[in-house]
């Protein structure tokens, strides 16, 4: 018999990863595809995020994943199939079996539209992972262990709560507010603050760079260049890391309302297994400086980031996807 190839693929609203069965994780991209016209993909990652902006006419830069989800089914299945392509070959004689994540909580349309991505992008046969799960995994927890462990995946489109227990979801909540959003607050702080347009990278820049949840002491500053918004001409300010916080504090506190909400749904005995073990971070968000501490403090459960939080899902998916009978009560598999 031959043995399929597995692919493990962590489908990201920001960012989109590989992992084949054996080598460990062989790509990390942007979710950005360009496109020319009747979608003719141009170029896929890096590339295409370099597009950005700064496309002619015909050619368009998507990022087909909004909020966790497809938004642009034709152009997922596109990416798809270059990244199963790139990773496996274009003329093998088996079709590779892919796992790849659906959010948490996600509909029933949602998960069909990722499977259906798969496979129309060549996979034999597609395994579901909930997002949540795989996150967990990756991030060291013992999912299958009765005692109730709680994570946040904070990425670029969405931030996802979970308890989990004996390998599954026992309650969860997601707000479409991540990286992206976080971002866009520092956008609209500048441009009302200083009348200077910025871009969606110098936003991220900002954050990256002197973002904090909490207040910083010493404070940190920075300079950015943008747009002025009433002379037309290119300026440029100093933005300060207190400017920041101050800026970020309602998109963070919408994350903290869904953790807290999630808490308020969990069962005590698996509660109480939070509150002794602490709640874990991943994803991109979790790098965010302080805010481990700003969680902790307002919700009164210690908090801790995961090791490599960008990771975390993709470890997982891989490490579920070589123990598939391990995690079989994880996993979905659709055909
Ligand atoms: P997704 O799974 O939705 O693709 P990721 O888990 O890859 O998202 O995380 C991407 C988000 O993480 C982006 O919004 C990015 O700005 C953010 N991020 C990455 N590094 C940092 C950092 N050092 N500080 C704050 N945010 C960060
Ligand atoms: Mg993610």
């Amino acid at each position: 018999m031959f043995l399929s190839k597995l692919i493990g693929i962590d489908l990201g609203t920001k960012n989109t990863l590989v992992y084949e069965a054996g080598r460990g994780i062989t790509m990390n991209e942007p979710t950005v595809v360009a496109v020319a016209d009747e979608n003719i993909v141009l170029a896929v990652g890096r590339e295409a995020e370099d597009m950005i902006g700064r496309t002619p006419e015909t050619i368009q830069a998507i990022c087909p994943m909004k909020d966790g989800v497809i938004a642009d089914y034709v152009v997922t299945e596109a990416m798809l199939r270059y990244f199963i392509n790139k990773s496996y070959g274009r003329f093998r004689f088996t079709k590779p079996t892919v796992m790849i994540c659906v959010p948490g909580g996600g509909t029933s349309t949602e998960r069909k539209a990722a499977l259906d991505a798969s496979v129309e992008a060549g996979a034999r046969e597609a395994y579901l992972i909930e997002e949540p799960l795989a996150a967990a995994i990756g991030a060291g927890i013992p999912i299958s262990s009765p005692s109730g462990s709680m994570i946040v995946d904070i990425g670029g489109g969405t931030s996802e709560a979970a308890v989990i227990a004996l390998g599954g979801i026992v309650a969860s909540n997601s707000v479409r507010v991540g990286g992206n959003k976080i971002d866009e607050s520092i956008a609209t702080y500048v441009r009302k603050t200083y009348n200077l347009l910025i871009g969606d990278r110098s936003a991220e820049d900002i954050k990256k760079t002197i973002g904090s949840a909490t207040k910083l002491t010493p404070d940190e500053k920075m300079e950015v260049r943008g747009r002025d918004l009433i002379a037309g001409l290119p300026r440029t300010i100093t933005i300060s890391s207190h400017e920041v916080t101050q800026a970020v504090l309602p998109a963070l506190k919408e994350i903290m309302i869904a953790v807290k909400s999630v808490l308020e749904r969990t069962p005590p005995e698996l509660s109480s297994d939070v509150i002794d073990k602490g709640i874990i971070l991943t994803g991109g968000g979790a790098l965010l400086r302080n805010l481990d501490q700003l969680m902790a403090e307002s919700l009164g459960v210690s908090c801790q980031v995961a090791d490599e939080p960008l990771y975390c899902v993709i470890k997982g998916i891989g490490i579920a996807l070589e123990n598939i009978d391990l995690f079989k009560r994880s996993i979905n598999l659709l055909r």
